[in-house]
């Protein structure tokens, strides 16, 4: 039976930032991720942000992790070679009552320790953002608010923990975990696994993994979000753009994203089917947009999805706005329903997570350690597979010899079939070369 010091358990962003991290330590480690490929769950879908810090309660641990994991971004994208845009955010509201709100969260990003704060007029936001409809009746400006793309984070950290020797256990669900008199046994319907501890990051199943071994009064309980993506070629705003909630609606939020595409994100609603639209809420989307930006040409939307949020509960009902990290037994770390900005964060929780980790294994530093991983690089290949994006069957061979297993993994490894026509010119060619890859013809 396989024996190392550390198991994580789900290879979502955390369990890639927590792999990663405890790679700087001398840990045998393993991620455990019951899908052929990572990033896949919730990091898959979510709104991209880079948060600034100033919506959560001073003295929690998602406000000090959220100003030092946004003040790192430029360094960590360097380190993983991964875009991020540091564009800031406009927090607009167009109703006078909710000005006392705006300058209560610059009171608390000021005392969060957020740098460049100011609350602006209507009029200021409005000639900063043009796009926006008239009549804004003030905002909150966030100069460090950033977008980066989740799944190519993520993915990095995945990469860079692999290559540190992190040995990743892809397509291997965990079934049971049983305490032992040497730490923990964790079965997988393929083989069990003998480990000194567990780091539990299974993102909407954390609190079933937990309850395999311990019993928790946390629970998740999921809702979800819907979004909306257009062309490259859209108008869109500069920064981010949240509306403020007010009384004759709930606000969106409009996000430039690093590729270019503008994500619209709509309100919260219950779960039907998990990552499924429904018709009512890309309607109110659509519907809210245009009335935030009256410009908008909603004819260059070219794709929706859903998105699924776990939202910790204790027993009695309680909901847990902070960051729910849970110690039922030495070795034994449970991160349950992690939202936003779990994203913002991953790096700063991975780091907590492993420094604990390592304490509690009495691990030294590894001297061999290396923070750099290298970005798969435009190729001169002339054979162009995706056209809307210019992928050449060079960079998709590249990312199938990263771990892309299918059409979609490759997309999130080199941005095929993001572009207008969706993949439905390079999806069958892909799919072609995968088959090729697997049946050793390349
Ligand atoms: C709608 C939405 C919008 C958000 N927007 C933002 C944002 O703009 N900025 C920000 O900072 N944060 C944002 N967040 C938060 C952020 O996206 C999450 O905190 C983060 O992606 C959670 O990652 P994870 O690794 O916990 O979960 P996941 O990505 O879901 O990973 C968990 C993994 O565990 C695996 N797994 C589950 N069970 C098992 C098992 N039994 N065995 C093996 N593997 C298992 C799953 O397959 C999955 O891959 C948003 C979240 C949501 C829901």
């Amino acid at each position: 039976m396989k024996s190392v010091d550390v198991a994580v358990i789900g290879g979502g962003i955390l369990g890639c930032f927590a792999a990663r991290n405890l790679m700087r330590w001398n840990l045998s480690v393993v991620l455990i991720e019951k899908e052929l490929d990572i990033c896949t769950g919730i990091t898959r879908a979510n709104s991209a942000i880079v948060y600034a810090g100033y919506d959560n309660k001073t003295g929690s641990r998602k406000a000090e992790l959220t100003v030092r994991g946004n003040a790192s971004f430029d360094d960590l994208c360097r380190e993983l070679e991964v875009p991020f845009s540091r564009c800031g955010s406009l927090l607009v509201t167009y109703d006078k009552e909710s000005l006392a709100q705006l300058r209560r969260k610059w009171e608390q990003g000021i005392r969060n320790g957020v740098p460049g704060l100011e609350l602006l007029t209507g009029g200021e936001a409005e000639a900063m953002e043009p796009m926006l409809a008239p009549g804004v009746a003030g905002a909150l400006y966030a100069p460090t608010t950033g977008t980066v793309n989740p799944w190519q984070l993520g993915i990095a950290a995945f990469e860079n923990a692999a290559a540190n020797e992190m040995e990743p256990m892809l397509g291997t669900t965990v079934v049971g975990i049983r305490k032992t008199k040497f730490g923990y046994l964790v079965e997988t319907d393929r083989s069990e696994l003998r480990c000194r501890a567990v780091i539990n990051c299974a993102g909407l199943s954390a609190d079933r993994i937990q309850e395999l071994c311990f019993p928790s009064d946390t629970h998740l309980l999921i809702d979800g979000a819907e979004y909306l993506v257009l062309d490259k070629q859209a108008r869109k705003p500069k920064r981010v753009i949240f509306q403020q909630a007010q009384s004759c609606g709930k606000g969106i939020t409009a996000i430039p994203c690093v590729e270019g595409n503008l994500l619209l994100s709509g309100v919260r609603k219950p779960v039907g089917e998990p990552f499924a639209t429904t018709k009512e809420g890309i309607s109110e989307l659509k519907t809210s947009a245009v009335s935030l930006f009256p410009n908008l040409n909603m004819q260059q939307v070219i794709r929706s999805f859903a998105a699924a949020r776990p939202n910790p509960q204790r027993d009695d009902g309680e909901s847990i706005h902070d960051f729910s990290i849970e110690y039922p037994a030495p070795g034994f770390f449970s991160l349950i329903g992690i939202k936003t900005p779990g994203l913002t964060c991953a790096n700063e929780l991975g780091r907590y997570l492993a420094e604990k980790t390592a304490a509690f294994l009495d691990a030294h530093p590894n001297p061999r350690f290396t923070p750099h991983r290298q970005a798969i690089a435009k190729t001169n290949d002339p054979e162009i597979i995706c056209l809307c994006e210019g992928i050449s069957r060079g960079e998709i061979l590249e990312a199938i010899r990263r771990g892309a297993s299918t059409v979609d993994g490759v997309k999130r490894r080199v941005g095929s079939g993001m572009g207008v026509c969706q993949g439905s010119r390079c999806s069958f060619a892909i799919e072609q070369i995968l088959r090729e890859v697997r049946h050793g013809a390349l």
